[in-house]
């Protein structure tokens, strides 16, 4: 059984770097913002009351968020662990946390605020399945569409520059803190999230002494006037 925390700014990649992992390592990953994003377009009453909050890049009060996490991992449908993202996010959702599970490990994705701003602006989301693209780095098939299932690729409601400069600052301040408590007990492990997604991946897996993913099949050996040449 594996738990983990993964932190680090908005655009550093949690989503990503949790979804590689634990669809290797039979992990659920747990996203409390999915959570709140299914609500809010399902039009639940949860959604309703977390809508504007959100949207204003602000964080939702922890009696809701308490109460979210307590069910979804009650669920336990997580036999062999689970990675969570967006949580904890200040120090009473921590000391909550660490009153009911061990943990271990936390994940820090290291992004400086200059490269957050580039990749959150650029980001897009699928409005049908939810699959997260970057207009730079991993831009769909067909401009506005997504690859896997053909929705609308839409901009989260809170990816705007005064809702992202709003999340920075909350995450400064209180999730910061968090972070400082979980090394103290040395739980931290911190990854520069700035190479590509499959270099942090295999960065986390090496420092958390996790297989390293089976490698995909070679490419064919591009010709030699290719190489200096750009591409992707
Ligand atoms: P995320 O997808 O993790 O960036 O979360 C999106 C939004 O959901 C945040 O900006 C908050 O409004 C809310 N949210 C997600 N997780 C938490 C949390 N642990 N505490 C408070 N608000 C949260």
């Amino acid at each position: 059984m594996r738990k983990y925390v993964i932190m680090g700014v908005q655009g550093s990649g949690k989503g990503t770097q949790s979804d590689m992992l634990a669809a290797d390592l039979d992990l659920v990953h747990i996203s409390v913002g999915d959570i709140f994003r299914w609500n809010v377009t399902n039009h639940t009453k949860m959604g309703a009351q977390v809508q504007r909050v959100m949207a204003a890049g602000e964080l939702v009060g922890d009696d809701l968020v308490e109460s979210v996490v307590q069910r979804r991992l009650a669920e336990h449908d997580w036999n062999f662990g689970f990675v969570i993202d967006g949580f904890p996010r200040n120090a009473r959702q921590a000391e909550f946390f660490l009153e009911s599970y061990d943990i271990d490990g936390v994940i820090h994705l290291d992004l400086p605020d200059s490269e957050v701003r580039r990749r959150v602006l650029s980001r897009r989301l699928c409005a049908e399945c939810g699959m997260d693209y970057n207009l730079i780095a991993d831009s769909p098939h067909v401009p506005g569409r997504c690859d896997s299932c053909g929705g609308e690729l839409v901009r989260r409601q809170d990816d705007t520059e005064q809702a992202l400069a709003v999340r920075l600052r909350e995450y400064h301040e209180k999730t910061n803190p968090v972070l400082d408590l979980f090394r103290r007990k040395e739980y931290v492990i911190t990854v520069d999230a700035r190479p590509s997604k499959e270099a942090v991946q295999l960065q986390i897996r090496s420092r958390l002494g996790l297989p390293v993913a089976p490698a995909a099949p070679a490419a064919p050996a591009a010709p030699a006037f290719a190489e200096g040449h750009g591409g992707h």
